[in-house]
């Protein structure tokens, strides 16, 4: 990481039907300055995906060649297939002026927090176990086992949600979108970000007197 990048880090995790992909989606509308980091994986494209859109897909060789150099920011293993951040693409979206959002699995979230304690980590919560079945069988992207393996593994994933800054239920999904853009708005204007971003507007402030004049000594 530079030390002088200005973009936020949003980090986003959520057991698979929880919502988090229609949620992140809502906020990248909301929000102009924020861009999603499209990760690497393993996994074959399900229909409808698109290369480099919802993934860049890759060979198993080619990923663990790109874990070798060090091109990850974070990666794991999920169900059985591989995922990671490129870092090089986190950056160049600070570069551009952009604040980043990581669509990861806690073992990523977990990295993220040791090497950018300044990120924000949001957990997304289905309102219980039921409705995240009914959700994952409802979608008709996976086969039956796959969907039980995924409510088992829910249920490890979500044993992780304490770890994260913030949890959003996700019962109504209107409320749900609230809250996450209440604390996408709220948190580039915690102290530690206000202390640098508004130093000198800070100091000016503190510097004048009630009339505008300028306080002596
Ligand atoms: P899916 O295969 O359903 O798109 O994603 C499965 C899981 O992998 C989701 O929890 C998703 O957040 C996670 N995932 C997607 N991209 C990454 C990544 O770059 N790193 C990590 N650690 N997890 C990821």
């Amino acid at each position: 990481m530079s030390n002088d990048r200005v973009g936020e880090l949003y980090v986003v995790a959520a057991p698979s039907g929880a919502g988090k992909t229609s949620l992140i989606r809502r906020m990248l509308e909301a929000f102009p300055d924020l861009a999603f980091s499209v990760s690497a994986t393993t996994r074959p494209p399900r229909r409808g995906e698109a290369d480099g859109e919802h993934y860049h897909f890759l060979e198993r060789g080619e990923f663990q060649d790109r874990v070798e150099q060090g091109r990850f920011l974070e990666h794991a293993e999920v169900f059985g297939h591989f995922y990671g951040t490129d870092r090089r693409h986190v950056e160049t979206l600070w570069a551009d002026g952009k604040d980043v959002l990581l669509d990861i699995d806690v073992q990523g979230a977990a990295q993220v927090r040791a090497t950018h304690p300044d990120a924000c980590q949001v957990f997304i919560l289905p309102p219980s176990l039921a409705v995240l079945r009914e959700r994952l069988t409802g979608r008709n992207t996976d086969a039956p086992e796959v969907i039980e393996r995924r409510l088992r593994e829910a249920r490890d994933e979500m044993a992780g949600c304490l770890a994260f800054d913030w949890i959003v239920v996700n019962d109504d999904f209107e409320q749900a979108c609230a809250e996450m853009r209440a604390i996408l708005t709220a948190w580039p204007l915690r102290r530690e970000r206000q202390r640098s971003a508004q130093s000198d507007r800070i100091r000016n402030l503190l510097a004048r007197g009630a009339n505008g004049d300028t306080i002596e000594g």
